[in-house]
């Protein structure tokens, strides 16, 4: 009998057991019907996705009786096979946790209780409450006297664990209200991620998905224990090393992603861009590089304007003032019709090849690894391995996480990432690209949706007060060229945020109005919202009242002990969660007395994933349905719900009056939140009968891709990037099929299974895997090609012929001249990376230049914010943070689980053999770990899997803690962020969580543990 994976598993029910038994030859049959007896018979199946990382782990949810009996991996799901890490394992405990949240509670100002209240009434006094702080404060002009409309006492914060569907409805009512304090996870994960990798390439999106790493002869993990962190991940690195691949973890620690890698070797956390800068320097002297790929693909042949120099570790054009940089003088020399000057035989001195060369001819192996602490034997030993992929049939891809996005210089670690890769033709390929791997499961989804201050949905910037007109945003936003083969694709960004006011307006948007650009609340050019801003503005009284949904930040910002103190000053406060946590009961944090708390809380509980339907993207982009298995737990409600009927209730109070109420009324806001309806408004629809070409549409159709949104108003879309996943056929999120081609088998591609943004690519830049007459680079492993006049394999990235024939353009859409972008004059710090030590170092002289520090990097300043000097004795030890496989983020729902607890109960600190003894300290003792900021007390853990750095000729201890604890549960340490640092990345403000400085003792007292 022919039997799926998945049949079997049903048939034997618990599965594994059955498995082992019948491998010893035991009859499977009374087994299996006692196992399905036991645990599914008579259930209903439904198909739900695992909350926590962005593998998306698609499961089994059985329930019965409006119960759920069992989750289970989906042995259909390409990317996990059916397996589950122990967060996954854990989800069945999770949703029926007696520790849940049921009832709405409400924390009256100055009370030391919660008192449970109907929905009704809390729903009331919250639109109540942001009518008052909107009325009372609604800015309609800034200074400089430009229209804003705007409200800045007002905030929300979260959440990267909403649908695609809940963001959008989030996104709408936030801009409606004119709330510019929004922000949401993805800031303090991966906001580094958009801007380096759109800046190389042109989206700011993971390249390829989880399946391909499996085609990879070389893989980089840096700045990720994707063993641990993302465990289905790894899967995929293990099937590629199995084929040959040669795997290299470079990491702080030992971890067990470094057990099951080729090798592992220890850097000095923050020291990266030093690192990749000696990779660089490596591929160019050793002619490492795939000379026709970064000839034909990159832009190494342009050639850079005389104002550009770089001198002791400053680019051209900065103001010490300000701390910024004038971009224009890193221009590229144009020539008579706009376009960037070329040399082709890279001789002159200005073009990109060369001053990359130069740039990184500082980089040399013996400085490099002084500064990292890594031996010179082990940089060339990865310089080696990895770049070995610079040829036409190799692939090296990256994987990175937390440990490069989380740093003074994020944006410009994986900017040297991608030109590592770039320069080795690793981008567009099978087992090639960037592998970002994201936090929770939809925070590409509620990137997208641009839960975030600057962004629109979609990657439009927000419009700022300089442009009050929608032609002068417009044109503000969208480029142009003359070279005929640019695709420049973001020449049509008026399509999408046209698409976009109309969804948002609907019929009250239109031409003669501006499409009500107006009402869209406009930021001060420059000005910053994000967690760090917001939270010094709440410490200092400017920020009133807010929303905070599934999001810990009382656990999970930096410098906590002033982001509680700030929480604790609002008049009000909304938060939507599952569990409490340390935000929903920060009132009575310790040190705080409740009495002399004013703010009054209101809790609403959410309903978990298995009880709501929508979409989530993976960090692949890969957009998938869940499906609700029970009604939500108690009185619980989807987020989705929530925002809508506050939302709604607003607008009634609007509807009798009130201060600039267009914004809030003339919103074409649903009037029940239904998750397959939102889908299909983010795809978008025709709002009149048109012709496209030779095709009529009729008003009420799906649009079929984002190719024919319009500027015009003709059509709506939530979201641009979304549309064609919901076209006339349906929901293209609920697909299922596991069918390929042999060329799709080859390399494991699934184009049936769910969808895939844009337009069910699979691997964005594809057309850089064939040369420039459309031939695959590598034959073994296809991605597209050109055949008989057309491309097969994957979507392509553009439709038009291979470059060099006619009609052909090049491969990189998405940037305005076509090409990718080693040379990156569009950041704020440089268009060449460039090594700098973090905000708290303990080196005296960086040995690269004058400059110790990124000279860009946002500073908090308040008189809870303070920095250690360079080298302070106080503090002589370098900490980094991470996750655990147990818990997720900040643990606030993982904490929650009997079985995780039990496996990581308490706070702890990695720390060397040597340093343990230094300090005196044995295996097991509590230590006090101690900041500039406060301190925080930890078990010890004396381990091998960190060694002490040899850096600058001088011994330097680094120590490593979790993340993921806090106050409230379990009673076992708080939260590390008391420790860490309020300075951000200058281009998105992302928080240096992974190098601080620090010392420890041995503890006289235990407090916390
Ligand atoms: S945490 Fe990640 S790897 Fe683990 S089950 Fe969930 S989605 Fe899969």
């Amino acid at each position: 009998m022919g039997l799926s994976r998945r049949g079997f598993l049903k048939v034997t029910g618990a599965g594994v057991a059955g498995m082992a038994l019948g491998r010893l030859g035991i009859d499977l049959a009374p087994v299996s019907a006692y196992a399905a007896g036991l645990k599914i018979d008579g259930c209903k199946e439904f198909i739900s996705i695992c909350p926590f990382c962005s593998c998306g782990c698609n499961t089994l949810v059985y329930s019965k009786d409006g119960k759920i009996i069992s989750i289970e991996g989906d042995p259909d799901y390409p990317i996990s096979g059916g397996g589950l890490c122990a967060k996954g394992a854990s989800l069945k405990s999770l949703h029926t946790s007696p520790e849940r949240l049921t009832k709405p509670l409400y924390r009256a100002p100055g009370s030391d209780k919660w008192e449970e209240k109907p929905w009704d009434w809390m729903m009331e006094r919250i639109a109540a409450r942001i009518k008052e702080t909107r009325d009372r404060d609604f800015k309609e002009k800034n200074a400089a006297g430009q229209v804003v409309n705007r409200v800045e006492s007002m905030f929300h914060l979260g959440s990267s664990q909403v649908s695609n569907e809940e963001a959008a409805v989030l996104h709408q009512m936030v801009r409606a209200l004119g709330i510019v304090h929004f922000d949401h996870q993805a800031r303090i994960c991966h906001s580094s991620t958009v801007p380096a990798l759109a800046e190389s390439f042109g989206r700011g999106a993971m390249t390829n998905h989880y399946t391909d790493i499996g085609n990879a002869d070389a893989i980089l993990i840096m700045g990720s224990n994707c063993a641990e962190h993302h465990p289905m991940t790894f899967k995929w690195v293990i099937k590629a090393k199995e084929k040959g691949a040669v795997v290299v973890h470079v990491d702080p620690k030992f971890s067990r992603t470094s057990a099951r890698s080729t090798f592992h070797v220890p850097i000095r956390s923050g020291t990266d861009i030093a690192f990749l800068g000696g990779m660089v320097k490596y591929i160019l002297e050793k002619k490492k590089y795939f000379e026709e790929y970064m000839m034909e693909y990159t832009n190494a042949s342009f050639i850079v304007g005389e104002k550009f120099s770089f001198n002791d570790g400053l680019f051209s054009g900065f103001d010490p003032k300000t701390k910024k940089y004038d971009k224009s003088a890193w221009a590229f020399e144009k020539d008579e019709t706009g376009l960037p000057k070329r040399d082709t035989t890279l001789k002159h001195p200005r073009c990109v090849y060369n001053l990359l060369k130069k740039h990184y001819d500082r980089y040399d192996t013996k400085t490099v690894s002084s500064v990292t602490g890594v031996s010179e034997k082990d940089i060339l030993r990865v310089y080696d391995a990895y770049t070995a992929t610079g040829r036409p049939d190799k692939a090296g891809t990256v994987i990175y996480a937390l440990g490069w996005t989380q740093h003074s210089v994020g944006v410009q670690n994986i900017r040297l990432s991608a030109m590592v890769q770039l320069l080795l033709g690793n981008i567009g390929i099978a087992g090639g690209g960037i592998n970002a791997l994201r936090g929770e499961p939809n925070v590409q989804g509620t990137t997208d949706h641009a839960l975030l201050y600057g962004y629109l949905p979609g990657y439009h910037n927000t419009p700022t007060a300089n442009y009050q007109t929608v032609e002068d945003y417009i044109k503000s936003q969208t480029p142009a060229t003359k070279d005929p083969k640019s695709v420049n694709w973001w020449g049509n960004r008026p399509k999408y945020i046209v698409s976009l006011l109309k969804a948002w307006y609907g019929d009250n948007a239109t031409k003669e109005n501006g499409f009500c650009y107006s009402l869209v609340p406009k930021l001060d050019p420059g000005m910053d919202c994000s967690h760090l801003y917001i939270f010094d503005r709440m410490y200092k009284g400017q920020i009133k009242g807010g929303t905070i949904f599934g999001h810990n930040p009382a656990q999970s910002i930096p410098n906590t002990h002033k982001v509680r103190k700030a929480l604790n000053s609002l008049d009000w406060l909304v938060l939507g969660e599952v569990f409490h946590n340390e935000t929903t009961d920060n009132w009575h944090a310790p040190g705080f007395d409740p009495k002399n708390v004013k703010t009054e809380v209101f809790l609403l509980p959410s309903a978990y994933r298995a009880e709501k339907d929508g979409t989530i993207s993976n960090s692949g982009r890969w957009h998938m349905w869940h499906y609700k298995a029970v009604e939500p737990l108690g009185q619980s409600r989807n987020m989705g719900e929530m925002f809508v009927e506050i939302m709604n209730r607003v607008r009634a109070l609007y509807a009798k009056g009130g201060t600039f109420p267009d914004p809030i009324l003339k919103q074409d806001f649903p009037e029940t939140f239904d998750a397959d309806a939102v889908a299909k408004k983010c795809n978008g629809w025709f709002t009149k009968d048109v012709k496209i070409g030779d095709k009529e549409y009729k008003k009420g159709q799906q649009v079929p891709g984002f190719a024919q949104l319009a500027d015009d108003g003709s059509t709506v879309s939530l979201c641009w990037v979304y549309c064609g996943g919901y076209p006339e056929a349906g929901n293209l999120a609920k697909r299922r099929d596991l069918t390929q081609t042999p060329m799709q088998a080859k390399i494991a591609m699934f184009p049936g299974f769910a969808w895939a943004w844009p337009m069910n690519r699979r691997v964005l830049y594809n057309r850089a895997s064939v040369d420039p007459n459309g031939k695959p680079y590598n034959p073994e492993k296809v991605v597209i090609a050109w055949e008989d006049g057309k491309w097969v394999g994957d979507v392509p990235d553009g439709a038009a012929p291979p470059m060099a024939m006619d009609k052909g353009t090049y491969p990189f859409i998405m940037t305005t001249e076509g090409r990718s972008q080693l040379y990156g004059p569009g950041r704020e710090d440089g268009p060449f990376p460039e090594h700098y030590e973090p905000a708290e170092t303990p080196l005296v002289v960086n040995p690269f230049s004058k400059q110790m520090n990124n000279p860009c990097m946002k500073v908090i300043e308040s008189d809870m914010d303070k920095l250690a000097k360079n080298a302070d004795p106080r503090f002589p030890i370098v900490l980094t943070t991470y996750s655990l496989t147990e818990h997720w983020c900040s643990g606030s729902e993982t904490r929650n689980g009997p079985a995780l607890l039990e496996a990581e109960p308490q706070q702890y600190i990695e720390m060397s053999h040597e340093l343990a003894k230094e300090k005196g300290i044995a295996n097991g003792d509590v230590v006090d770990v101690e900041s500039l900021r406060g301190t925080c007390q930890a078990v010890a853990m004396v381990t091998v899997r960190i060694r002490p750095f040899t850096v600058a000729g001088k011994t330097l201890h680094l120590v490593g803690m979790p993340f993921a604890f806090g106050w409230t549960k379990p009673k076992c340490g708080d939260s590390i962020n008391r420790l860490t640092v309020s300075i951000g990345d200058p281009n998105t403000t992302i928080p240096e969580y992974k190098a601080c400085l620090v010392n420890l003792r041995k503890a006289e007292k235990v407090t916390e543990l």
